[in-house]
């Protein structure tokens, strides 16, 4: 019944049921839980000389003045009038929005729902949600809509399906004790009550319930993740080989290294199969983690894969694996990138078991690599590979180890709950001898100065970074990259030979771009943010980040990174006229330390976490309610909830937990494909 489509529920049909697949809604349950993302609350309009500029608020005003549209350019039409309360006046802008702005009546009061700005010391309201002032218009949910959708319309339809949804027995995911020891309401309440709530406490305890579901859910799949990676191990490993490989290096591990290679070479000779994240900051030192392992294991005569999530990085890796793995183990390189004859070469000698490593791309996925005896799989800068991904490239072997690096740094507490298929190792410490990167914010009039700090650094040898941002039209990304590197060649840095880096440009060129840079021929580098990642060239020790605000905090720490990896004292000089509180705060931070966790933790408080884990980065699955930071107490309740239901029934086979199964499956899966069985 709940599976029923969409079409078929009473105001859909054919058509506005393919507006609805682009919400995600295909059937009566994915309406039912499409959640309001706010409620309009009109019993607390605001008033509007009482607006913040930044929050989002009700206001019941008249429309000023007649609403007057301009075509600013093809595509973009734009209306614009006056609201009035009384007390105060703001800016109403309507864009390409013909059907709201001739709704709207002059003289005439409304309630409008929206985001507050300020522009040149007058508030206003873009697109606002609109309702006619009916006096009894109480506490209404607000969805995320598409074009061709109304607010009213989408409630109408999402009520017409929890009434198909209330007609049926739905069996409670939630097991009774937990319901009742976490003082859950039951789910026939919370979705009721979660699209049409007459209070805001009704709205709590429908959302308490829900959250917490969500992240029982979670949990539990995280625990079955574990238990099925928690398999026998069928390779018979030994590990005094990592010595010789360390030995061997032209540095000694820091105890951090050490520390993290020794749970690795624990987990490798051990009974069960690997399954270990390392966090550890830029710089600190992963891939020669890895290395030590993926010599033991060629050495044991077993072969590993390393994945990188881009083509530059993997290219990186595979010449520093080359050099420090030295001539017994055979590295092969798998890309997009590639001619067809060299990835023929590179797949036979994997096949055939003569090459020991394969180091790639998502190429490395596809259903022609084969591998004669994939034992150990690595994946680099993991949050970029979703664990569906990870678990494609371990179905090539009977049961790989596995080991993911990240160097997203995730507040620990954090990261134990959603990496809960893992162990986890922690390289809290850089290599010694680093010196502090040091960092400025400055704004742009003091570009000619920057240059002249820069042509300094590059006169005795060293190499830069300028890194232009990503604005918001790819296209003008490329554009500023590009003219950047060819005014700053012809002008200010005409004696130096410039390299421009961007990811539209092909594989090949790249590559080559890279290794002129590492190789010192190209001594600055102008940049799109295609370097952000793991990119290692010690002799750069000055880079300039250009419209600094546009990058999250985060951003900017990655792209900190590729700097300070050598002996020479390194510079990151931060270029930004904004003028926001937020951002100028955001900069500061960035000068005053150099530790990822500490710059992850403000970005987090500063930006929610809606950004920080934004776009699926994290590879967990898509929640719909749930917010890991702001739910983090429930997230913990969670976790205890999932683990007391899991140690009475380990793999959720018990009949009482079908639907809770059901639902686990359902939040795993990827385009029809799951990663648990
Ligand atoms: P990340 O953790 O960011 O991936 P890398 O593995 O790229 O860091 O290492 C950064 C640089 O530090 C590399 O040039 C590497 O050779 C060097 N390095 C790694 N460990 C040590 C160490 N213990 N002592 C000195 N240099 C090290
Ligand atoms: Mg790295």
């Amino acid at each position: 019944m709940t599976t029923i489509d969409i079409q078929y529920v009473k105001g859909v049909g054919e058509k506005r049921a393919k507006l609805l697949e682009k919400l995600g809604i295909f059937t009566v349950e994915d309406a039912v839980r499409y959640y309001p993302r706010a409620y309009l609350d009109f019993a607390n309009c605001k008033p509007i000389a009482a607006l913040v500029p930044g929050e989002t608020a009700c206001v019941r005003a008249v429309v000023g003045t007649e609403l007057f549209g301009a075509q600013i350019r093809k595509g973009l039409t734009i209306w614009r009038s006056v609201l009035t309360d009384g007390a105060g006046t703001m800016h109403l802008i309507i864009f390409n929005n013909r059907f709201l702005a001739e709704r709207l009546k002059q003289g005439e009061t409304y309630l409008f729902y929206g985001k507050v700005t300020e522009n040149y010391g007058t508030l206003e309201m873009n697109n606002p949600l609109v309702e006619e002032d009916c006096e009894n218009a109480g506490f209404l949910p607000v969805y995320p809509l598409t074009a061709g959708i109304s607010r009213l319309q989408l409630s109408r339809i999402i009520q017409n399906a929890l009434k198909l949804w209330l007609q049926e027995e739905h069996a409670e995911l939630l097991p009774e004790a937990v319901r009742h020891d976490y003082s859950l309401c039951r789910e026939r309440y919370a979705l009721t009550r979660i699209h049409a709530p007459v209070s805001l406490e009704e709205v709590q305890i429908a959302r308490r319930r829900l959250i917490f579901e969500e992240l029982f859910v979670l949990q539990c799949g995280m625990a079955l993740l574990r238990v099925q990676g928690r398999q026998r191990s069928a390779f018979c490993v030994d590990t005094a080989f990592a010595a010789e490989f360390l030995e061997q290096l032209p540095f000694t591990l820091t105890g951090a290294q050490n520390r993290a290679v020794a749970d690795c070479l624990r987990d490798l000779s051990g009974a069960w199969v690997m399954n270990r994240l390392i966090q550890g900051d830029v710089g600190s030192g992963k891939t020669v983690v890895a290395a030590a392992l993926l010599y033991t294991m060629a050495k044991n005569g077993l072969q590993s894969a390393l994945m990188a999530p881009t083509e530059i990085l993997a290219r990186q890796h595979y010449e520093t694996l080359q050099k420090i793995l030295g001539g017994s183990v055979r590295v092969v390189l798998l890309t997009g990138g590639l001619t067809a004859r060299e990835k023929r070469v590179a797949k036979a000698a994997l096949k055939s078991g003569e090459a020991a490593v394969a180091v790639g791309t998502h190429a490395l996925l596809t259903g022609d690599v084969e591998f004669s005896a994939l034992s150990l799989v690595v994946t680099d800068e993991q949050h970029r590979f979703g664990v569906r991904q990870r678990s494609t490239l371990s179905e090539k072997g009977r049961a790989p180890h596995v080991l993911v690096m990240s160097a997203t740094p995730i507040p620990r507490t954090l990261s134990l709950m959603i990496y809960g298929d893992l162990d986890i190792s922690v390289i809290d410490e850089l290599p010694g001898g680093r010196k502090k990167i040091l960092t400025y914010a400055v704004d742009s009039s003091y570009h000619p100065r920057v240059y002249a700090f820069l042509r300094k650094h590059l006169d005795t040898g060293l190499q830069g970074y300028v890194v232009c941002p990503a604005v918001e039209e790819s296209e003008s990304e490329l554009l500023s990259a590009v003219e950047y590197a060819k005014e700053l060649s012809a002008k200010e840095f005409s004696a130096y030979r410039v390299g421009l880096l961007h990811g539209k440009m092909k594989p090949k060129e790249k590559a080559a771009i890279m290794e002129a840079f590492a190789a010192g021929e190209i001594r600055l580098l102008v940049s799109t943010t295609v370097i952000e990642v793991g990119i290692d060239v010690p002799n750069a020790a000055v880079m300039v980040i250009e419209n600094a605000e546009r990058f999250g905090l985060s951003q900017l720490h990655q792209l900190r990174g590729r700097v300070g990896r050598g002996s020479a004292q390194s510079y990151c000089i931060l270029i930004s006229d904004a003028q926001g509180e937020s951002a100028k705060a955001r900069l500061e931070m960035m000068t005053k330390t150099n530790d990822g966790f500490a710059v992850a933790e403000f970005d987090l408080k500063q930006r929610g976490p809606g950004d920080f884990f934004g776009s699926r980065q994290h590879g967990l699955p898509e929640l719909k309610i749930a917010d890991l930071l702001e739910d983090m107490d429930t997230l913990q309740q969670a976790k205890h909830a999932a683990l007391d239901v899991l140690a009475g029934d380990r793999r959720l086979e018990h009949p009482e937990h079908r639907a809770l199964r059901q639902a686990v499956k359902q939040l795993f899966s990827q385009n029809g494909e799951t990663s648990l069985n």
